[in-house]
């Protein structure tokens, strides 16, 4: 999915897509540890790409909220796991080398004009990068914003606040022939809700 910036313009244009875009649907599925065929009946999750793009003078500015579930494995008892992600991104790209060379852009109106909040904002405004191609490619932003959100080392807790079933009961009580507590059902229940 390229962004061409001659269609940009000093009025912000907004854009969603959802899990029927395919090049979006491809772009998260491809950052799951384990990629199953993208028609895999099982890749059902939530997915929306909100972009906000404009420019200012020889900036083109390209904000976003991405939200969706990644899949990857547990660290620790090696199940398959989702983990939610919604972040936010800022790109600021210029073909000018003079506008790419400079810092950050302080100009009131370009702040100003940033349609979607950052956490800790001002701190999260990035240098403008250079380029030469005359788009942006947002398949490659997607995939980049959500490989970084990925954990080093991510484990079930990280995915459902619950402790790994495996890792937990051989921690706690090997082979123990407690694991019918009536309440288990309780745990499963309020945990599976959680949003
Ligand atoms: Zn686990």
């Amino acid at each position: 999915m390229k962004l061409y910036f001659r269609e940009f313009s000093e009025s912000e244009k907004e854009m969603n897509f959802g899990p029927k875009d395919g090049w979006f649907r491809h772009a998260v599925l491809s950052v799951d540890e384990t990629p199953i065929a993208p028609e895999g009946a099982n890749q059902e999750r939530p997915m929306s790409l909100r972009v906000v793009t404009h420019k200012t003078e020889d900036i083109y500015w390209i904000c976003g909220e991405i939200r969706t579930e990644i899949q990857v494995h547990c660290s620790r008892c090696g199940e398959p796991i989702r983990l939610r992600f919604q972040p936010k991104f800022q790109h600021l790209v210029s073909q000018n080398p003079k506008i790419a060379e400079s810092p950050i852009p302080t100009k009131g109106a370009s702040r100003r004009s940033n349609p979607i909040r950052f956490d800790g904002d001002d701190h999260q405004d990035s240098d403008v990068v250079l380029v030469e191609e005359d788009y942006l490619d947002l398949s490659a932003v997607v995939a980049e914003h959500l490989n970084i959100e990925i954990p080093l080392q991510p484990t079930c807790q990280d995915a459902t606040n619950v402790e790994c079933e495996n890792a937990l009961s051989e921690l706690l009580q090997p082979k123990s022939p407690v694991q019918n507590n009536p309440f288990s059902v309780l745990k499963d229940f309020s945990t599976s809700k959680k949003e």
